[in-house]
């Protein structure tokens, strides 16, 4: 690998773990075009590519499909919303609930406490149209496998 790759690499990390949430590629190519040297997109591509190899970062699919990336926590800790239909996920806020289970620790007493919190739902693009009346039907089959759960 060239020092050049991994300047660009470097800085797509940086970029990435400067933002708080899950992001796409253009989003980011975006922000790196704004404040690191310029890069191209299919560098970006690449580098997030190299990344999710490597274990660095998480990805989820947004609900247009799309991949979103996020650096990966050191405790590899975070919660989904899992669709039921067609197995899409989407990162969620649980800031509540890790305030909550720190606090559920500290009380009790318990040391190394762990939780796993699952959300499951039916996600925008499989409800059933409302003004139709028309349920569409799952486009894809239910999918037990993919579903992610909290727990490492
Ligand atoms: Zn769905
Ligand atoms: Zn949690």
């Amino acid at each position: 690998m060239s020092s050049r790759t991994t300047r660009q690499r470097t800085a797509v990390l940086r970029t990435l773990t400067s933002c708080q949430d899950f992001v796409s590629a253009q989003e980011l190519h975006a922000l790196l075009t704004a404040t690191e040297v310029p890069i191209g997109l299919t560098t970006v591509y690449r580098a997030l590519r190299d990344l999710e190899a490597a274990g660095g970062v998480d990805v989820v699919r947004d609900d247009a499909g799309e991949r979103l990336y996020r650096p990966r926590p050191a405790d590899g800790h975070r919660h989904y919303l899992i669709c039921r239909c067609c197995g899409r996920s989407r990162p969620v806020d649980s800031e509540v609930v890790e305030r909550w289970a720190d606090r559920i620790g500290t009380d009790t007493g318990f040391a190394a406490v762990e939780h796993t919190v699952e959300l499951t739902g039916i996600c925008a693009e499989c409800q059933p149209a409302t003004d139709e009346g028309e349920p569409s039907p799952c486009r894809w089959e239910p999918t037990q496998g993919r579903v992610r759960s909290c727990a490492s």
